[in-house]
């Protein structure tokens, strides 16, 4: 008996040992599987433009890390996960996707996304903010779309920008879900760096979904101009975001603005905590909503607003220079069709700048592929006569004539393609095959121009990037016409909820009482 007893430890043995050299990974943790997806837009519903599919840009497979340095080849994260990156889209802000682009898009990711499941966790990367022709909630039906095909178990970290909305289906469906912190969005990555190192904590300790998910909506809608957290009372507001989310039992914390130019019933501010301490989760929620209501009437333009014929006129009198204008009311990278001429319209009819010796001035900029065909035919140096601009957006003002000098042509960028400058007056106007936002010392200087030796820089934009707030020696915010108004009262909003702050005036404090959002297994 005992002979046998050991002939059979001894074939045990044998069968094991085997097992370990045909397989030298057994006794190493299996990696979670990770796949990665997502779009990225934010698109008015008040400015004409259509948004195609390929204004996404799109990236597939491997190509998708590069959005993501902190998922480099040699990060530690990378090594956490068997990663899946299927389709990731990122497109400037414009008018509406059309409904084909979003179901091509979301049909390409759910195809990849079959074609690996089942997944441990999905890191969902989106702005928010898209508005699809004939579709409410877009992100909402895409994540529902997406879990048709994962399944609920899979744990789903959505990250997002402040300015996107959180509906309540996108609440039910993601289980881990945070925003920026910032705006300007200096934090953009490390928000998203955020939400992966929360599904990787959340996946290998085990601890799975968040026992608890609190989202309130907040009746407030303000556009982004008035919401900068570079001063109050966003600087406050969002200061209170990260202490909140360290407290006991709470793994993240996210205040969202909300966008302001489309016309959705969940268009409006959100506040979102999820953890696993009831107690800390709703009150850490509400009072965060709370915060907000409370600063709400102190919201204000970033930077001083006029009319555009004022902000004008205090540039040309200023001392100080570069004196920027931001023309906010087309501004693309807010949602606008990029292409309104109302402003360079208004500008060249000033006398000012009717000649060479007047204040310089830099417009950026105005998208005209016929004009940029014809530039090139004319070459540097020549004189050009040709209509740009008003392609999409002709309800301010017509085409405008520009007639002037060919001062630099030049190919390649991503956005605009080929970028021509035309100079009228004293008025360096940029013209672009596709729009393109300036934001940045290089987008002017690689054109040959220099905007801190120039006297005025009117750009279409609102509050500025940082790079552009660095160079001004003054500011103003131009209240100019376009897709995204920033005069919310002029938009005419049908479907938001309301009252909403602050286009209803003396409303009653409204329940800001957290609702626990049932898991993405129980719905
Ligand atoms: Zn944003």
């Amino acid at each position: 008996m005992k002979k046998i007893l050991f002939s059979l430890i001894l074939l045990f043995l044998a069968l094991g040992c085997k097992q370990s050299i045909n397989n030298p990974n057994k006794d190493k943790k299996k990696l979670p599987r990770i796949a990665i997806a997502g779009l990225a837009i934010e698109s008015s519903t008040f400015s004409p433009a259509l948004t195609h599919e390929e204004a996404f840009h799109v990236r597939v497979g491997d190509d998708v890390f590069s959005y993501y340095p902190f998922l480099s080849k040699d990060s530690l994260n990378r090594k956490r996960a068997d990663w899946i990156p299927t389709l990731r889209g990122h497109a400037l802000p414009g008018g509406t996707v059309t409904r084909e682009a979003y179901e091509s898009l979301v049909t390409q990711s759910l195809e990849m996304l079959k074609k690996n499941a089942p997944y441990d966790g999905l890191f969902f990367d989106i702005h928010g903010a898209m508005s699809v022709v004939g579709l409410d909630d877009p992100e909402g039906d895409f994540i529902i779309r997406v879990r048709e095909v994962i399944g609920k178990k899979t744990i789903i970290s959505t990250s997002m920008d402040l300015h996107g909305n959180v509906s309540r289906r996108l609440a039910e469906n993601t289980d881990l879900i945070t925003c920026y912190r910032m705006a300007p969005h200096e934090d953009a990555l490390e928000s998203k760096k955020r939400a992966v190192d929360n599904l990787l904590d959340r996946i290998e300790s085990g601890k799975g979904k968040p026992a608890f998910k609190a989202w309130i909506p907040i009746p407030i809608l303000l556009p982004g101009e008035k919401t900068s957290t570079r001063i109050e009372p966003g600087k406050s507001l969002y200061a209170k975001v990260e202490p909140a989310s360290n407290k006991k039992g709470i793994i993240d914390a996210a205040i969202w603005i909300g966008y302001a130019w489309a016309d959705e019933p969940r268009n409006h501010a959100v506040v979102m905590v999820t953890g696993d301490d009831k107690e800390n989760v709703t009150s850490t929620a509400e009072d965060l909503a709370n915060s907000f209501w409370e600063a709400r009437s102190d919201f204000e333009f970033v930077a001083p607003t006029a009319p555009l014929d004022k902000s004008l006129d205090m540039a040309i009198a200023s001392k100080k220079h570069p004196f920027i204008i931001s023309d906010m009311g087309d501004n693309p990278t807010a949602g606008g069709a990029g292409d309104v001429t109302w402003t360079i319209t208004e500008i060249l009819a000033r006398p000012e700048f009717k000649f060479k010796t007047g204040p310089s001035l830099i417009y950026a900029s105005i998208p005209g592929p016929e004009f940029v065909t014809k530039a090139i035919e004319v070459g540097i140096g020549g004189r050009i006569e040709a209509y740009a601009g008003a392609a999409i957006d002709n309800r301010f003002a017509p085409p405008v004539k520009l007639s002037g000098t060919i001062e630099a042509i030049e190919y390649g960028d991503k956005y605009a393609e080929i970028e021509v400058v035309v100079k009228v007056g004293s008025t360096f106007v940029i013209v672009t095959k596709k729009r393109k936002p300036y934001h940045k010392e290089i987008d002017f200087t690689r054109l040959g121009l220099n905007p801190r030796k120039t006297d005025i820089v009117v750009v279409k934009i609102g509050y500025l990037v940082p790079e552009l707030y660095n160079i001004r020696a003054d500011w103003i915010m131009a209240q100019t016409p376009g897709g995204v108004d920033q005069d919310l009262e002029r938009l005419g909003y049908k479907r938001i909820m309301r009252p909403m702050f602050p286009l209803d005036k003396n409303m009653e404090d409204p329940d800001l009482k957290a609702e626990l959002i049932p898991s993405s297994e129980d719905i």
